[in-house]
């Protein structure tokens, strides 16, 4: 079943102070039965957000995590680490990710591997940057990062995975969307999983938007039929901001 999702992702923000004030307030809000609500915080608040928020409906999912189960690899942090945590959720293949960090499909695609081997739920990001878009590539270079990067796994899996379209040129940037061009993509995205799996799967998927995602345009995107909600950068830093886009459906 299509769930709604709001999923803040705090990139490397709030240290662990900063988190601690901002679950205090957040453990203090009424959220909507209908919504599924998740924040992502930096791998050192993990542990500390997760046993905060164990008697309450947030979910917490990490930003990133290695494709190899354990080894020789430096500063990075495994989906067994995750799991023995309680972190079940892992964000795969952010534009930043991509772009800073090579993160190419191949890898992305070992990585989604290892989290559904892992039983963890992922939030696999697709997007374009401006220039594809000028091009009228957007659409097959979406395909294209779906084909390579998650299409791989059984149809199975599908229930454990959501997508994350998030167009480069929006994110950070103030720019966002026009809800019409979120719409075409998300129906896009819908399509290509049901030609490659099936019309159920497609339809059960959960596609969220993000890019510069603020309360002001939240509920126009969100009220697209195929936008399932958002994974939200700036504005989830701040509960006040980040309680307007989860009731903003
Ligand atoms: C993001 O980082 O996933 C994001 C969408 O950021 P922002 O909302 O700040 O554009």
């Amino acid at each position: 079943m299509r769930k709604k999702i709001v999923a803040g992702n705090w990139k490397m923000n709030h240290d662990l102070a900063q988190t601690e004030m901002f679950l205090v307030d957040l453990k203090k809000q009424v959220l909507p039965e209908e919504v599924t609500v998740m924040i992502a915080p930096a791998f050192t608040n993990l542990n500390h957000a997760f046993n905060s928020l164990r008697e309450h409906p947030v979910t917490v999912a990490a930003q990133n995590m290695h494709q190899n189960n354990n080894g020789a690899f430096t500063g990075e942090v495994s989906a067994e680490m995750l799991k023995s945590l309680g972190v079940e959720t892992v964000i795969i293949g952010h534009s930043e990710r991509r772009a800073q960090f090579n993160e190419t499909n191949e890898i992305l695609s070992e990585k989604v591997k290892t989290a559904i081997a892992n039983k963890m739920t992922v939030i696999f990001c697709v997007g374009e940057e401006l220039e594809e878009r000028k091009q009228n590539n957007h659409l097959k270079l979406i395909e294209s990062q779906l084909t390579e990067g998650v299409f791989q796994q059984p149809e199975t899996a599908w229930k454990n995975i959501v997508i994350a379209y998030e167009p480069v040129w929006a994110i950070g940037t103030g720019e966002t969307a026009t809800p019409q061009q979120a719409q075409e993509m998300h129906q896009h995205i819908r399509t290509v999983i049901a030609n490659k799996y099936s019309k159920s799967t497609a339809n059960d998927v959960s596609i969220l938007y993000g890019g510069s995602v603020k309360p002001n345009n939240a509920s126009e995107i969100f009220n697209q039929p195929d936008v399932d909600g958002g994974l939200i950068g700036g504005a989830s830093l701040e509960v006040e901001s980040f309680m307007k886009i989860v009731n903003a459906f």
